[in-house]
């Protein structure tokens, strides 16, 4: 009988012969833990979950921060935007109220007894409170007014918590670890394809993550549009010291739509705007000087279409503090809510 949960079952196959690989678990008595494995039937070699687990830690965690903003927390409500159905809902209760009133006609005719118009009244009724409360929810969903700008907005503010305050942010925000085996093995199921496995040494390493077309083609759009981030490694030359490191990177968005965001973020915490120059064919980005402590928060060009030029492009990049002195509201605040459009005249 199967009564564990597989992170990964059916996403693992042999490196050598290609067979989906079988799970396995050992019950260890001395500390009454369960330990899960991978094994290929026909060559007899196995990979450990915890194994599979740290090396995709950061994919799955980055997995799970899109599931918690973008599936949970947006898209239903743009969705529900986008569809509108409370005139179909409306129209959906006037048919069932003439059916009501038919079957009251049919009463007087002496076509129905009081019984069969009291049941199908009654089945009648439950329809239309369901429609009822269907279009309420909708109504509630709509006056959370999110946008899709409020999705970088949101994994902004989450980033910078992460920086400014890590304590605090794994104690507000679930975090991959936190999630227990029924949850994780979902996400792995939603978004995960398949893991690429190699043989290294008599051993099964990670070679490669494959995900779901579903989830590609979801980000994509968001991501072409400017709406989500992604991580990228950029040469960047601040304060005449070079590095290379992963970024937050977003695409072009309207200068409109980048100074929104600057000035929502500007409510909660001191963030800094900078201008700066990426040259294309050495891929490093020239700018700053940033301010002692500052890191970068997100970095998206300030030009439509890559520039038509060949050799650069101006970039922009939002930087703050790693420490929480700056911060403007409530810490609880800065988990639980995004700050508001701001005016025109507040620019
Ligand atoms: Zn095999």
């Amino acid at each position: 009988m199967r009564t564990q949960t597989y992170l990964f079952l059916q996403k693992l196959k042999c490196p050598k012969c290609g067979r989906i690989l079988a799970g396995g678990a050992t019950h260890k008595v001395k500390n009454d833990k369960w330990y899960f494995y991978y094994r290929c039937e026909d060559c007899k070699n196995n990979i450990k979950e915890n194994k599979i687990e740290e090396a995709i830690m950061h994919i799955l965690n980055d997995v799970f921060e899109y599931d918690s903003v973008v599936n949970e927390f947006f898209l239903p409500v743009l969705k529900n935007k986008l569809e509108n159905p409370k005139d179909e809902l409306e129209e959906e209760i006037k048919k069932l109220n003439n059916k009501k009133k038919r079957l009251k006609e049919g009463f007087v005719n002496g076509l129905f007894t009081i019984e069969e118009v009291k049941e199908e009244t009654e089945k009648l009724d439950n329809l239309i409170k369901d429609l009822e409360e269907k279009i309420i929810s909708n109504q509630q969903a709509e006056q959370l007014n999110f946008t899709v700008d409020d999705i970088l907005l949101k994994r902004d503010m989450d980033y910078i918590n992460k920086i400014k305050l890590p304590l605090t942010y794994h104690a507000f925000e679930e975090c991959w670890p936190d999630l227990d085996r029924d949850d994780k093995a979902d996400i792995v199921m939603r978004y995960i394809d398949d893991i690429e496995l190699e043989e290294i040494n008599n051993m099964y390493v990670v070679k490669k993550v494959n995900f779901r077309s579903t989830f590609y083609e979801d980000f994509k759009m968001l991501f072409n549009q400017g709406y989500i981030d992604c991580k990228r490694e950029m040469i960047i030359e601040f304060n005449g010291i070079q590095t290379s490191v992963p970024v937050r990177y977003s695409e072009f968005t309207s200068i409109k739509d980048i100074m929104q965001n600057f000035y929502r973020l500007n409510e909660c915490y001191e963030v800094n705007l900078y201008k700066g120059t990426f040259y294309k064919d050495t891929e490093k980005l020239d700018i700053g000087p940033i301010l002692k402590d500052e890191v970068p928060v997100r970095i998206f060009p300030l030009q439509k279409n890559n520039n038509g030029d060949n050799n650069w492009l101006s970039m922009g990049m939002l930087a703050t503090k790693n420490n929480p002195n700056d911060i403007k509201v409530n810490i609880r605040d800065v988990f639980e809510t995004i700050p508001d459009n701001v005016t025109e005249e507040d620019f």
